[in-house]
């Protein structure tokens, strides 16, 4: 029975409770409806009514004047050869040379064996390889049926874009380092130096501080290996044929650069100066996943062999290890 009686009171005590809260609740809502009303009384006349217009201090808003550092040279955002494809697809930019221009990545059809072109990489010695990357992005954007529907084919068209701005001869090969970026990739056998006997030696140049030390050369990278591509062309110039991929040469390598080579006329296999060629796109491509790949070379430093470069374009895209 006790227990009967305290259970009772907490029912009155907690009802108690609610009791307050309610009248409390209540009392609150009054307030600030009495509130209300007041200030509403009070209202819109007087603050519509604007004061006096504050005076702001002379200046006291205002930077500092700045004397620009004589010492700097702003960094330059442009490209050597403006190339605009109208009315087609806009490229990508895939990263940027030592002085900040662009790297710049085209891409054609949406299937699922990916090709890659790769001009330029030489800059203005050899610039008629961009030349003709520009013909082929022309070419393709007029003539989309040139793409397997089961083909992607990406075009880099100027590798070293700095080289190409320095100059279109001899002093435009290295990038802004005097790197040859077609011996900065890492390759199994990347040197910095090289035996010059038979190789090209009207400048001087260098493989890179150390492998894959260039911003070009690791833009290349990692563009390739974020992405499955079954064969590669790099373009050069000139005359020495078609080099395969590999060291020694892999066998599909060697397989793209036949058959490149009897549909462009170029030579295979390539002219031998004794030059030992180290750290190559193509070497390194081939030891990094890309089923075959080669460095071929046009007929000279001017022309962009058009008609022969459709007919290898079509050797690439075709081309199934
Ligand atoms: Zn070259």
């Amino acid at each position: 029975m006790a227990r009967r009686r305290s259970s009772h009171t907490w029912v009155y005590f907690i009802w108690g409770i609610n009791g307050i809260a309610i009248l409390c609740l209540i009392a609150v809502g009054v307030f600030y409806l009495t509130n209300q009303q007041v200030s509403a009384a009070v209202g819109p006349n007087e603050t519509t009514q604007a004061g006096p217009t504050r005076k702001i201090p002379p200046t006291s808003y205002f930077l500092p004047t700045l004397t620009p550092n004589p010492n700097y040279t702003p960094p330059v955002f442009e490209t050597s050869t403006p190339f605009l494809l109208e009315n087609g697809p806009r490229p990508t930019v895939i990263g940027y040379s030592l002085a900040g221009r662009p790297i710049e990545a085209y891409t054609f059809g949406v299937g699922e064996r990916q090709y890659l072109i790769v001009a330029g990489i030489h800059g203005g010695s050899e610039w008629n390889t961009i030349a003709l990357a520009n013909e082929l992005i022309i070419h393709i954007n007029e003539h989309p049926e040139a793409i397997p529907t089961d083909a992607t084919l990406y075009i880099i068209r100027n590798m070293n874009p700095d080289g190409e701005a320095r100059a279109h001869g001899v002093d435009g090969r290295v990038n802004n380092n005097g790197v040859d970026l077609n011996r900065n990739f890492p390759s199994d056998n990347w040197v910095q130096d090289w035996d010059r006997d038979g190789c090209w030696i009207y400048r001087s140049t260098t493989g890179g501080a150390y492998e894959g030390s260039e911003p070009e050369t690791r833009t290349v990278m990692s563009f390739i290996s974020a992405r499955k591509i079954t064969a590669l062309i790099s373009y050069h110039s000139a005359a020495l044929g078609v080099f395969p991929g590999g060291v020694p040469w892999e066998k599909e390598s060697v397989a793209l650069a036949k058959a490149l080579a009897k549909v462009t006329k170029y030579p295979y296999p390539p002219l031998d100066t004794g030059c030992k060629y180290t750290g190559t796109l193509a070497d390194w491509a081939v030891e990094n996943g890309v089923r075959a790949a080669v460095d071929m070379e046009l007929r000279n430093h001017e022309n962009t062999d058009f008609a022969q470069n459709l007919k290898a374009l079509n050797v690439l895209l075709g081309f199934m290890p």
